[in-house]
C-alpha cells in the first residue's frame, strides 16, 4: 500500500506590519521581486532563491 502525496508547493501568504510606518501589507512567500511597502517605500521583503527574506514583522502567515 503506497499512499505518497504529491507535495504541495511550499506558497503562503504573510501578513506583515511595516517598522517604518506600521502600515500593515500582504506579501507572497515566494515573491520574486523586492516588496515595498505601499505607504512609505521601505523594503518589506528581499527575494531569495527559496523564499523572501522577510524585513518585517510578520503578523500571521496563512495559505
Ligand atoms: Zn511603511
Amino acid at each position: 500500500m503506497n499512499h505518497d502525496l504529491i507535495p504541495k508547493p511550499i506558497t503562503k501568504f504573510y501578513r506583515v506590519k511595516c517598522q517604518g510606518c506600521g502600515n500593515e501589507q500582504t506579501i507572497f512567500s515566494a515573491a520574486s521581486t523586492r516588496v515595498k511597502c505601499l505607504q512609505c517605500n521601505r523594503d518589506l521583503a528581499a527575494p531569495t532563491s527559496s523564499k523572501v527574506l522577510l524585513k518585517s514583522k510578520v503578523l500571521k502567515e496563512f495559505d
